[in-house]
């Protein structure tokens, strides 16, 4: 539909006739001068751009007409808004290849010069690690949950067999949430461990399943210590479970990391919520003798794993007598930075560009 100024006069004049029987008053009067003098342009000068004004200043007047003029004057009104709309946008249609081809025909443009290089992302080195571990457990049949990143104070410390007046508490340096002062308290979760709970009360025994995601502790920050970091948890409800399955899926776990076979050891080690309790220890994988990464011991401390306590699986609605588990909290964060040789935990969570592109 081709743009004509004749009809938009036209219609114009049809919306000033229902003016015509409005009582009369400053408004009426001042909103007749405004439309008549759109009305009066000649047809050359009556360009979309006026006439979506004109349109405007109908649509925005309709009480100073009367009643039963007021269907009438929004058709048309409409009408004169849109022939103005579909113009507009007609020639823009046009223009932008026009512009285009002028400038390309223009003075200093050469088409032989490289486009400008575009910026492409990366994946941030502990998404990469989560993801090929996730790609890894759940080849095996493991599933992969999440949890709130603010817990309840049951799921983070009590459910875990850490009730209020255990050691345990002080050695995680928790931020706690400001609540009101008879509801439940909230923390920020200082590891991935209360998903364990909220995942035995959610899936039916048997299940496998790791639990990427953000701690948050009140650290003071420096090279190793964070006050926000990653941790993968994982979980094994079964029947018969011992602590060779554990030994079975660690070594697992750091053969997809490594890509070939690490030797580990397992010491024991004090959780509340696992009985008995190990510290896993890699083989260091940088070198033979001694490193600065294994602090010259040859082994790395991984991370802390063990047979599920069974007061955590009745927490959980598990009936300790029939079903067993294991559970392991891998540091995400520390494994990351031992992948890639990062010194320095806080490059994780830094934001720096510079750092991030090398991955
Ligand atoms: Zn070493």
């Amino acid at each position: 539909m081709t743009y004509d100024a004749a009809s938009v006069r036209a219609l114009l004049g049809e919306i000033l006739g229902a003016l015509a029987s409005a009582p009369e008053s400053d408004e009426t009067r001042s909103l007749r001068e405004r439309i008549t003098a759109f009305a009066a342009r000649p047809e050359a000068e009556l360009t979309p751009q006026l006439a979506l004004e004109a349109s405007g200043v109908a649509l925005g007047n309709m009480r100073h007409f009367p009643k039963e003029a007021r269907g009438l004057v929004g058709s048309k009104a409409n009408a004169i808004k849109q022939a103005g709309e579909a113009a507009l946008a007609a020639e823009r249609e046009l223009a932008e290849p026009a512009a285009l081809a002028a400038e390309r025909t223009g003075k200093g443009f050469d088409a032989t010069l490289p486009a400008p290089k575009l910026e492409a992302g990366s994946l941030h080195p502990i998404t990469r690690v989560t993801r090929e571990l996730e790609d890894l457990f759940t080849s095996m049949g493991w599933s992969v949950l999440d949890g709130p990143e603010v817990e309840t104070e049951f799921h983070n410390f009590d459910a875990l067999n850490i009730s209020g007046d255990h050691p345990a508490r002080d050695t995680m340096d928790t931020f706690w949430v400001k609540t009101a002062p008879r509801a439940q308290r909230l923390v920020m979760r200082t590891h991935t461990s209360p998903v364990q709970v909220r995942a035995m009360k959610r899936l039916k025994p048997p299940f496998r399943a790791i639990v990427p995601g953000k701690v948050f502790r009140n650290e003071a920050v420096d090279a190793s210590h964070e006050h926000t970091f990653h941790q993968m948890e994982g979980l094994v409800i079964d029947r018969d479970i011992s602590v060779g399955h554990l030994i079975g899926a660690m070594k697992t776990l750091l053969r997809g990391i490594f890509g070939r076979e690490i030797e580990i050891r397992l010491r024991p080690g004090y959780f509340p919520f696992v009985e008995p309790g190990f510290e896993l220890d890699a083989r260091c994988p940088f070198c033979k003798e001694g490193c600065s990464v294994c602090k010259r011991s040859t082994w790395i401390e991984l991370l802390p794993c063990g047979m599920v306590h069974p007061n955590v699986l009745k927490a959980g609605g598990i009936d300790p007598e029939q079903w067993t588990g294991f559970a392991f909290g891998l540091g995400l964060s520390r494994l990351v930075m031992l992948r890639f040789g990062i010194d320095d935990v806080r490059h994780l969570l830094g934001g720096d560009v510079r750092f991030l592109e090398q991955f």
